[in-house]
């Protein structure tokens, strides 16, 4: 019997996935796509994500750590976050990874005096707020006034003034992200629209940047993955291909985490027991949201397959996890095929901030994962 919960991971998918990253921009040496590795830093994924010789988006100093213990060539690492701690801007430094983002004033007064004592140049990006709604959940929405990231437009001429006199620190670039599971590209072409306007605007002060990162955010389809395994890549690279107007030698940064992984992920959980009430069928799992927290914590949708019993009469079930919490449920009034006890279910599409997000709740174990080369 296999020991449940684990994840099982797809490694033909995600290849396939990273082959047709490659093929929409392998051709263009501008462009450069770091993988955020908080969205699944599982190693085995990150071997694969490194062959294809993508760089690597950190949002911490342990995924700094993981990104160079994997071997990413520090020039292709990016470092965001909104609060960094100095040991944090200490390891940047002393890599000399290719771009510290920053997100506001006092962490640029800090990165300027941490990289003095190391005898470093700081090369840096502005993480600007351009104030562009995305349109995706409250929770995962990052770049409207008012939340807790970037830069606001009205301060950027300022502090870009401020840094270009500072002694280490290098103004490179500028860093946009506007939220996370976008599917309507709308958004993006706002963003890059907005891009443009923030460049004229900027030029006219003797401002051009080295670079822009445009960030992550590409949805992926959760409700159909079988028919969409690889996300809308093209359309995606269109926008900024058609939108967006680079300055000359100017070089254009992606970082795409979800769209990248998610798809070769699934939880793969045990069937505990069916509980029936007068008014429910619940099928109770042996994984809960200490191994895959989305549901609980965005309300988000998964699909779920009963692959034990594929061909059973449809039945409507709440499928909810083991922890003392009324959160801990994966899906509502799911119409699934007969569920019995020990049927193995997988909940699809989790490959992304799902084994990176598990927690120990419950002194729970972590989730195990396994690994499957189809092709
Ligand atoms: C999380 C994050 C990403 C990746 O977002 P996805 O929606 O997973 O593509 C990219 N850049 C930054 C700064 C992030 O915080």
């Amino acid at each position: 019997m296999t020991d449940t919960p684990f994840y099982r991971y797809d490694i033909g998918l995600l290849r396939r996935t990273l082959d047709e990253l490659r093929e929409l921009t392998g051709n263009d040496s501008r462009c450069h796509i770091h993988y955020a590795v908080k969205a699944n830093s599982n190693p085995l994924l990150l071997k694969h994500i490194k062959e294809y010789g993508l760089g690597m988006d950190c949002v911490s100093g342990g995924e700094v750590k993981a990104a160079l213990n994997a071997g990413f060539p520090p020039s292709a690492i990016v470092f965001a976050g909104v609060g960094k701690a100095d040991w944090e801007i200490d390891l940047a430094l002393e890599n000399d990874i290719f771009c510290i983002n920053v997100e506001s004033e006092p962490e640029l007064d800090v990165i300027q005096e941490r990289a003095h004592s190391l005898g470093k140049k700081a090369r840096i990006a502005f993480r600007v707020n351009p104030d562009v709604d995305a349109h995706t959940h409250s929770k995962i929405t990052t770049g409207v006034a008012g939340n807790k990231f970037g830069i606001d437009l009205n301060m950027l001429d300022g502090i870009i003034a401020k840094a270009i006199s500072m002694d280490n620190i290098i103004v490179d670039g500028l860093h946009f992200h506007i939220g996370s599971q976008i599917l309507n590209l709308e958004p993006f072409r706002k963003l890059c629209l907005r891009i443009n306007d923030i460049q004229d605007s900027l030029q006219g002060n003797g401002f051009t940047a080295g670079h822009i990162n445009v960030g992550g955010g590409l949805g992926i389809d959760y409700t159909d993955p079988d028919n969409n395994p690889i996300a809308d890549f093209r359309g995606y690279f269109d926008i900024f291909r058609n939108n967006l107007e680079l300055r000359p030698g100017q070089e254009l940064h992606f970082e795409l985490g979800r769209s990248i992984v998610a798809q070769c992920g699934q939880l793969i959980t045990k069937v505990l027991y069916v509980k029936k009430n007068p008014l429910k069928q619940f099928a109770i799992t042996d994984a809960g949201m200490t191994d895959l927290i989305r549901p609980a914590l965005y309300g988000a949708y998964h699909r779920i397959d009963n692959l034990s019993n594929p061909d059973g009469k449809l039945q409507v079930y709440d499928v909810v996890g083991p922890i003392c919490e009324s959160s801990d449920t994966f899906g509502k009034d799911r119409e699934l095929p007969e569920i019995r006890r020990g049927d193995l279910l997988a909940i699809k599409s989790a490959g992304a901030y799902g084994e990176s997000m598990a927690s120990c709740y419950n002194l729970r174990t972590l989730p195990r994962t396994e690994s499957l080369e189809s092709d």
